[in-house]
């Protein structure tokens, strides 16, 4: 693009959106913002439809950075580590996956090229590179996605400007789903807690069920900060392919529990604080307990997921698409024909 007065007007006014919003608090980003949590202690928080697709954050100590959950993309967490590096020169010693989702885990590659050290829990090395392929499609149809969506772009008038920015993210966001290659974590365990230290300040890794049964969290004791990967969900219906809601109701009142006055990183959604955290495992038990007298009721499976609506209180959630499939998720674990690996 020429440097016309028009392209330099843009160019500075886009330079002071991004200083004027890095006060310390939050700052501009395409597909996520950043929030700082407590002193060197960020969130950074998905913007829908992005290359992050799953919250991340990170850690600074007093030698180095820890970096929880990768994102979805390499373009996402690129993009997070250039902001790490404007508050901070110290390294990225350690990265954690909370779980094998792809949009926690779809980042991996660009940190173990740059030699840091990834930990999750045993089952992200067994389903990290299998399990992963269903959010992950095969490369000629991400390509024919492309080819699709770019044809249809060249088709679609210029002043159709909404339209046409809708195909223009979509094409971005197949182009860094095509740069992903499934990369397993470096060092995993599945029971206990794993200090690590960064300088002085220490963060606590630990392991409960619920989400995918591989699911880890952190806790920064002097920070008074929990990540929760998607063992937490603020104001977001949750995706419970993977769960076990029977787990996950006393994982989360464990963790409620332990942490009662903490600030809550969730895997989906905004920073959270303790009753966030108590509405969403209110859902949980909610959707348990009208499933369950649904099958008291003799409902069949889709009689139930035809019947059971969701009680108001948790109608502006985000992802309501998963109002229905959850209700079937619950009928199966409740019933035992749940298929899980
Ligand atoms: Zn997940």
């Amino acid at each position: 693009m020429p440097f016309t007065p028009k392209f330099v007007l843009t160019t500075i006014f886009a330079l002071f959106v991004l200083i004027s919003s890095g006060n310390g608090q939050t700052r501009t980003q395409d597909d996520f913002q950043l929030v700082k949590v407590a002193d060197g202690v960020y969130a950074a928080i998905a913007k829908p439809g992005g290359l992050a697709s799953g919250n991340a954050g990170f850690v600074i100590g007093n030698d180095s950075v820890l970096v929880f959950d990768t994102f979805f993309t390499p373009a996402a967490i690129e993009d997070l580590i250039s902001e790490i590096q404007t508050l901070t020169k110290l390294p990225i010693k350690y990265a954690v996956n909370s779980h094998y989702h792809l949009d926690h885990t779809g980042g991996n590659q660009v940190l173990v090229a740059r030699g840091v050290e990834i930990i999750a829990h045993d089952n992200v090395m067994k389903w990290q590179t299998t399990k992963n392929k269903r959010f992950l499609p095969a490369p000629e149809d991400l390509q024919k996605r492309r080819a699709d969506a770019a044809k249809l772009l060249s088709e679609t008038p210029e002043d159709q400007k909404d339209k046409r920015a809708q195909l223009e993210r979509t094409m971005r966001r197949l182009d860094a789903m095509m740069a992903i290659k499934l990369t397993n974590p470096t060092r995993t365990f599945s029971s206990g807690t794993m200090r690590l230290k960064l300088g002085k300040r220490e963060v606590i890794l630990a392991t409960l069920p619920g989400h995918t049964g591989g699911d880890v969290f952190a806790f920064v004791p002097d920070a008074n900060v929990v990540f929760m990967g998607d063992l937490g969900w603020s104001k977001t219906l949750p995706n419970l392919v993977d769960a076990t809601v029977n787990d996950w109701i006393p994982t989360l009142d464990t963790i409620l529990k332990q942490h009662p006055a903490s600030k809550f990183v969730p895997g989906h959604g905004n920073v959270a604080t303790a009753a966030d955290i108590r509405d969403f495992r209110d859902y949980l038990d909610d959707l348990r307990a009208r499933v369950k007298q649904g099958i008291a009721d003799g409902l069949a499976v889709d009689q139930a997921k035809e019947q059971l609506k969701l009680p108001e209180k948790y109608k502006s959630f985000a992802f309501q698409n998963f109002a229905t499939p959850n209700v079937e998720d619950m009928y199966k674990e409740l019933k035992g024909t749940k298929q899980l690996q």
